[in-house]
């Protein structure tokens, strides 16, 4: 069964991307007049790079995917105390790997590729701009049917929609400062991927907002875990959403949990990693029993698959 969701709290529609294609890429050029042993004597040594330079982290920094929907990850040098920084007019995250500190930035959906402007401010001196690009990624379509009223609500509905976008926006702008964050996450659901980040769709016909977080089926009634130590700011039934709890990480990273049958924490209570937030359920806009995982930085809804390792990535997607 096709399972979907969608949420009007998380906005952002990017129509200027274009599509990059691996025809005609630098690596086949590089690779088509070796013999085949020299490819796997080079691509060993490719592997073996990789491998320490992701080892060589003090601790594992999501993935650097500088694109609408991603995370830029951003040197601001070395200094005995955290700089603050900002990106579009909300603060960053920013966490010392080794000795150099860095900004993690949550990239918008709607963010239109290019140069992007991180305004800096040190522990001392003068505030300073810090340059990086986002480069374009086009994603899927999806077409989908559904009851109209899902599509255009009455206008009951629409006042519970916008008490319900309230909750979100509060939720997602939560920066609270926390020097030890964890930024690789373990499933919340053991479950299939039934529906990626970033999906541009159209229900009966009509575009509305992207799938802001990925989708894992499961049936009703299966446990939903912490993917890291959090604490809930807030919690509801919503009109698209169904049951939905919001988990803060710290330092502006936030993660929601919906559609759930039964929600088994309460507002300001503290959470551990694995502890259970509920389970599985069929509430609000979907066609089947579904965990709907979203994961926001800065305000920025960006895809939960960034923060997972890769094993964990290769067995969900497999
Ligand atoms: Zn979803």
């Amino acid at each position: 069964m096709n399972v979907y969701c969608g949420s009007p709290i998380d906005r952002g529609l990017n129509r200027s991307t274009t599509y990059r294609g691996l025809c005609g890429s630098p690596i086949y050029r590089a690779i088509r007049h070796l013999t085949l042993a020299q490819i796997v004597e080079r691509t060993r040594l490719l592997l073996l790079c990789l491998l320490l330079i992701c080892t060589g982290s003090a601790f594992a920094l999501p993935q650097d995917a500088a694109v609408p929907g991603g995370i830029a990850i951003v040197s601001l040098g070395e200094g005995k105390n955290a700089p603050k920084a900002w990106y579009q007019g909300r603060q960053v995250m920013v966490l010392q790997d080794a000795s150099r500190w860095q900004a993690v930035i949550g990239i918008p959906l709607s963010v239109t590729p290019g140069r992007q402007t991180l305004r800096v401010q040190p522990q001392a001196g003068a505030d300073r701009n810090v340059i990086f690009t986002v480069q374009a990624k086009q994603y899927e379509e999806q077409h989908l049917s559904v009851p109209p009223r899902m599509v255009n609500p009455s206008p009951e509905d629409q006042q519970r929609i916008a008490r319900d976008l309230k909750l979100g926006a509060d939720a997602y702008r939560s920066f609270k400062p926390a020097d030890t964050i964890a930024t690789r996450f373990i499933l919340p659901v053991e479950g299939r991927y039934s529906s990626p980040f970033g999906l541009r769709r159209f229900f009966n016909g009509e575009p509305r907002n992207p799938h802001s977080g990925i989708d894992l089926a499961a049936p009703t009634g299966t446990p939903i875990r912490a993917p890291a130590a959090g604490r809930v700011i807030a919690t509801g039934d919503l009109y698209y959403n169904g049951n939905t709890v919001f988990l803060d990480h710290g330092q502006g990273l936030v993660t929601m949990y919906c559609h759930m049958d039964s929600i088994a924490v309460k507002t300001g209570q503290l959470i551990e990693t694995g502890q259970t937030l509920g389970t599985v359920g069929a509430t609000g806009r979907v066609t089947g029993p579904h965990l709907h995982w979203s994961v926001s930085l800065n305000d920025a809804r960006v895809d939960p698959l960034l923060f997972l390792a890769p094993e964990t990535i290769a067995q969900l997607t497999q």
